[in-house]
């Protein structure tokens, strides 16, 4: 196999696809896929509620949470939010930090919601995350929205915002962690929702994960679709309809591996680091290859650069791939180079690409 870097759908980790690929035909001796069985039978049901244990335990995600597993990708989150969190009024407010962060934002203003801009890092051309101490919130908040990772600028919160409206309340924090979910331990308790998208850390695009906080349930109105509303999804096991199983039970396998073959997310935690140090490390020991982003808000996931001579991307890309290094590309409104380096990118991938990376650089550069 080779190395993928791309942002999404991700690389999965090998000995998943490998296990899965055991299962395919024949899941345990049913005789059957999971892919063709019942989604409210005892195997399927057994295979949801072990995903679903074993994501609790990685993220220690307390009993007054709910973990739904939905379709719709993280995009449907931003019109979902504001749809069940402002259905008794107020405003939704938001550190804008980059693109997903921005569409975030367009969604919840086309369906007519009161947006408030609370930070934004526009102004430094989103290379840096604004300030803690300068979060300007509402005095109508219900909650606060951040993207914890900017998956296309490659640009990372270095804290969790905590914030209180004027009049002492708390305002619920809701964070898109769709590239950088389960990349090391977070404490859930400081946070009002979680969704991410699946395609990076968690398993096959089609799902998406939310983990929200009991006392949000239940807030919106009647007229919204039952497939939108939280507290249906939460008292249906996410089973009002059928859901993507085969992208739920893969999942469970990246849980388990997660759990059992990497040790857990601390240990993930130090692995992601260090891969990302050493690229980042070889990008500023060169006058060749250049990443913009403030050193604390370097994301560890997804890592742009950018060549010096922006004539020889194309050449850089396609010996890359003919080096068995995929996906790099930068996105298409930023341009340049991305490598992503989800948990499933081994350290020698890293140790591949630098090495390429230098010796690109010392023939073309
Ligand atoms: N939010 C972030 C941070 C992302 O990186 C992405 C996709 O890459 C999205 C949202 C949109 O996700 P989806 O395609 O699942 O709707």
């Amino acid at each position: 196999r080779h190395y993928n870097f791309c942002a999404g759908p991700a690389a999965l980790p090998v000995a998943v696809l490998e296990r899965a690929r055991n299962e395919l035909l024949d899941f345990q001796g049913r005789g059957l896929s999971v892919m063709e069985m019942s989604h409210r039978s005892d195997e399927f049901v057994a295979i949801a509620d072990r995903a679903e244990a074993d994501l609790r335990y990685l993220l220690d995600i307390p009993s007054n949470y709910k973990v739904l597993f939905l379709q719709g990708g993280a995009s449907m989150q931003f019109a979902m939010l504001p749809m069940n969190l402002l259905g008794q009024g107020g405003s939704a407010n938001f550190i804008q930090t980059g693109i997903w962060g921005k569409k975030a934002i367009s969604e919840a203003r086309r369906l007519g919601f009161n947006c408030h801009v609370a930070a934004s890092s526009e102004d430094n051309g989103h290379t840096a995350v604004p300030d803690e101490n300068a979060l300007a919130i509402s005095s109508d908040a219900a909650y606060l929205h951040y993207t914890s990772n900017e998956t296309i600028g490659g640009l990372e919160f270095d804290y969790t915002p905590r914030v209180q409206r004027a009049d002492g309340a708390d305002v619920p924090l809701v964070c898109d962690m769709s590239s950088n979910i389960l990349s090391g331990p977070i404490d859930v308790t400081q946070f009002g929702v979680i969704y991410a998208g699946a395609q990076k850390n968690i398993g096959p695009a089609g799902l998406t994960l939310v983990a929200i906080r009991d006392d949000l349930l239940g807030k919106a109105p009647s007229s919204i679709p039952s497939l939108f509303d939280y507290q249906m999804l939460a008292d249906a096991g996410s089973m009002v309809n059928t859901p993507p199983t085969f992208a739920w039970y893969l999942a469970g396998l990246v849980f388990q591996w997660l759990k059992d073959d990497i040790g857990g997310l601390e240990v993930m935690d130090d692995i992601n680091q260090r891969k990302a140090q050493k690229l980042y490390a070889a990008i500023d020991a060169s006058d060749f290859y250049t990443n913009p982003i403030a050193s604390r808000n370097r994301s560890r996931m997804n890592v742009p650069f950018v060549l010096a001579d922006s004539s020889l991307d194309s050449v850089f890309l396609q010996e890359a791939d003919e080096a068995g290094l995929l996906n790099l590309k930068g996105h298409r409104s930023v341009g340049g180079m991305r490598a992503s380096l989800y948990n499933a990118v081994p350290e020698e991938a890293v140790d591949a690409l630098i090495a390429f990376m230098a010796d690109f650089e010392q023939r073309r550069g």
